[in-house]
């Protein structure tokens, strides 16, 4: 989408698979609005539209291209899924020989001074049975305030 000149201001997607209009529509028109109309300020915007109903971002992770003076700026807002993919990223097995399957491979949120959280885990593999080393939050995953 063009708001002012330059090859784009703001350019978003949905990385799911299949996306259905219907579980995302009401966020970007949220967003749309704002931005465009109310001349919000695009990040702080993304984060209200986007995960005021967690459906939304539970439904399909965003990833979103704008630009801010002269810097582009790439962000990609998930819903961090406990089993299937914390903080977005795709489990591997850690067995590099493993002819592992979608689905084989889960993570595993770890006590840190014995209270459960999100912020270390590991993944560990169905069809060799084989666990990867415990692994911290990385630094570029950042928590978004929730409003
Ligand atoms: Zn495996």
């Amino acid at each position: 989408m063009g708001k002012t000149s330059g090859p784009f201001s703001i350019v978003f997607g949905f990385r799911a698979f299949s996306v259905l209009a219907r579980h995302v529509m009401g966020a970007v028109v949220e967003f749309l609005h704002s931005v465009l109309v109310n001349c919000a300020e695009i990040w702080d915007t993304c984060i209200m539209a986007f995960t005021s109903n967690l459906l939304v971002l539970e439904h399909s992770p965003l990833v979103i291209i704008y630009r801010k003076g002269s810097t582009i700026i790439s962000r990609t807002p998930i819903h961090s899924q406990l089993k299937d993919g914390i903080w977005g990223i795709m489990p591997t097995c850690p067995n590099r020989d493993c002819p592992t399957q979608a689905g084989d491979v889960f993570s595993k949120t770890h006590k840190v001074k014995k209270a459960l959280a999100h912020t270390r885990a590991s993944w560990t593999c169905k069809h060799c049975g084989r666990t990867s080393a415990p692994f911290e939050k990385p630094e570029w995953v950042q928590e978004a305030p929730h409003p």
